[in-house]
């Protein structure tokens, strides 16, 4: 082995799992991913995610100090347990996964919800580098948020702080959740190909990207869908900056891909909503791409490693 630290950081998302073996500035130095056996219960999905940081050490020669885990679902910060989950995950609410990593691994484990890695992953190695009160938000499947105060993430007492994709008043479209207009309905990447069916008349299933690539060709349905999204992306960001006087937001997400057709509509709806705390506001795509929530996830791990 080498004398290098490292930190594992591990992303367990609804389709993939994927860890990277970083240094302390974030540099990844090694990284690998497989699918989430997100149907055969928690305890597959951290021996996937147990496998992934063994096979790293083993291709590498690095063996890091610490892990830490970006995972979907609300998380109990203390105790690194799964409180609640969607229902595509079997058995993963009640999974207490940061001590069944601590048990596979032998190392300190600190688990967190992936939408808080991302903004963490932001804010220590990516687009928010050096920012302490931000806003971050995820545009894939659905909509996930997160916050940032004084340089450290806001989970509220039970783990859900941030959930701005379930904030209402921006449609009359039932939500994944059941309730009706929240801002996942027009700005995930599922309402978007929905949005976009609708407003077609097509059964056929286009996707977000597809979408995005008909609006770049000038077609005026994926246009209108695009500008529904980013109207409605702007709205939630100048309540939220209101609310909680926030400078920065970072957008990531399979969604940020098409960040050319929701900049100019969310940029113009944002001028015309400007917090009234007089600062001006600084929203940019997130620059850390699919590596984002593993990268939040090892700077929690390196803040667990100087708790030593
Ligand atoms: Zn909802």
């Amino acid at each position: 082995m080498h004398s290098q630290f490292v930190v594992a950081g591990i992303d367990i998302g609804g389709t993939k799992t994927s860890a990277v073996l970083c240094d302390r500035a974030g540099v990844v130095l090694g990284s690998a991913v497989v699918p989430t056996p997100a149907r055969e219960g928690g305890m597959a999905m951290s021996n996937a995610a147990a496998d992934l940081v063994r096979q790293l050490t083993v291709e590498t020669g690095l063996a890091p100090v610490t892990v830490g885990v970006g995972a979907a679902g609300v998380i109990d910060q203390e105790t690194g347990t799964v409180t609640a989950a969607s229902e595509s995950f079997t058995d993963w609410a009640g999974f207490p996964l940061a001590d069944e990593l601590e048990a596979a691994l032998g190392l300190r484990v600190r688990v967190e919800n992936d939408v808080n890695a991302f903004l963490h992953g932001e804010m220590s190695y990516g687009a928010l580098a050096g920012s302490r009160d931000a806003l971050g938000i995820t545009l894939g499947t659905g909509v996930g948020g997160a916050i940032a105060i004084g340089g450290a993430i806001f989970t509220g007492p039970r783990g859900a702080a941030g959930e701005i994709g379930h904030t209402p008043g921006y449609s009359d479209i039932v939500c994944t959740c059941g309730q009706v207009g929240h801002l996942e309905t027009l700005a995930s990447g599922r309402s978007i190909s929905a949005r976009y069916g609708e407003r077609t008349c097509t059964s056929e299933l286009v996707s977000s990207e597809q979408v995005a690539d008909r609006a770049r060709n000038g077609d005026e349905a994926a246009l209108a869908v695009f500008s529904d999204a980013g109207r409605a992306l702007a709205l939630a960001i100048a309540s939220a900056v209101n609310l909680i006087d926030l400078q920065d937001v970072v957008i990531g997400g399979g969604v940020r891909g098409a960040w050319d057709l929701l900049e100019p509509v969310l940029m113009a709806t944002l001028d015309d909503n400007q917090p009234v705390s007089g600062y001006s506001l600084t929203v940019r795509p997130s620059s850390l791409g699919s590596r984002a929530v593993a990268l939040g996830a090892a700077a929690q791990a390196w803040q667990l490693a100087d708790t030593a």
